[in-house]
C-alpha cells in the first residue's frame, strides 16, 4: 500500500532542491516529509536536500516504524511525526534558514510586522532550545505551532508545515523572507507590528486573497 506514497515522491524531491539551490538548507540538515493516509514520506538521515534521491526516501507510518525505503529516515522523524499527531498537516519542512536562524538565536518571537504573516497565524513563535532529533524538541515545537503554521526553532532553524508539500514549502518562504525583513527593520528603528484591527481586517481578506477571480461576463472554459 504505497500507491498514494509515492505520488507524492517527485514533490518531495522538487521541494529538496529547491531548498538547497535557495539557501534554505546547507550540507546534510534540513528535512522534508509528506502524508498520504498512514503513511509518511520522509527524507532519509544524513541525505543532503540537493541531491537525494525518490527511491532513497523513507516511508513510514504514523509510529514512525520503518515500512519501505533503503534508508533510515530523518534523525527529526519524532519532529515530524509530533505535527502529523498534533495537527492537520499534509507536509512538513524543517530547515535552517540564515535569516530564521538569527531571529530565533535571539528573539522570543518573530512580531507580526507585515500582513502577509497573518497567513502563518500572525506572530511566529520562538521554541526554546532542545537538542535535535529528541521528543524534547518535539514538544517545544508542538506548543510553539498552536494556532500556527509555523515555528521558529531557538539555537536551531524553522519548522512549518501545510496542507500539501507545496504549501508547506511557500510558508518556509515567507518565513525566511519576513524574518529577512525584520532583521533589516530592526537595523534602522523599531518595527511597527500591526495591531488587532488591522489583523482582524487582513485575516478576513486572506480567507479569499490570492485565489482565481473569473470576470463576470468571462465565458466558461
Ligand atoms: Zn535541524
Amino acid at each position: 500500500m504505497t500507491e498514494g506514497i509515492d505520488s507524492l515522491r517527485a514533490g518531495l524531491v522538487q521541494a529538496c532542491r529547491e531548498l538547497a539551490q535557495t539557501g534554505l538548507v546547507v550540507g546534510s540538515a534540513g528535512n522534508v516529509s509528506a502524508r498520504a493516509g498512514d503513511r509518511l514520506l520522509v527524507t532519509p538521515t544524513g541525505a543532503r536536500l540537493a541531491a537525494v534521491a525518490e527511491d532513497e526516501l523513507a516511508v513510514v507510518d504514523l509510529d514512525g516504524t520503518l515500512v519501505d525505503g533503503p534508508l533510515l529516515p530523518t534523525s527529526e522523524l519524532p519532529l515530524h511525526l509530533a505535527v502529523y499527531r498534533s495537527f492537520d498537516a499534509g507536509a512538513v519542512v524543517h530547515t535552517h534558514p540564515p535569516m530564521a536562524t538569527a531571529v530565533a538565536g535571539v528573539a522570543d518571537e518573530l512580531p507580526c510586522i507585515h500582513y502577509t504573516l497573518l497567513s502563518l497565524g500572525g506572530n511566529v513563535r520562538v521554541a526554546p532550545y532542545a537538542t535535535f532529533g529528541t521528543d524534547e524538541l518535539a514538544a517545544t515545537i508542538v506548543d510553539a505551532l498552536q494556532e500556527r503554521t509555523a515555528a521558529l526553532m531557538g539555537g536551531h532553524g524553522a519548522v512549518t508545515y501545510g496542507a500539501d508539500i507545496a504549501a508547506a514549502m511557500a510558508a518556509t518562504q515567507l518565513l525566511e523572507w519576513a524574518c529577512g525583513v525584520y532583521v533589516h527593520a530592526c537595523a534602522c528603528g523599531t518595527p511597527r507590528v500591526l495591531d488587532d484591527q488591522q489583523r482582524r481586517v487582513v485575516a478576513e481578506a486572506l480567507a479569499t486573497y490570492g485565489a482565481p477571480v473569473r470576470v463576470p461576463s468571462a465565458p466558461l472554459p
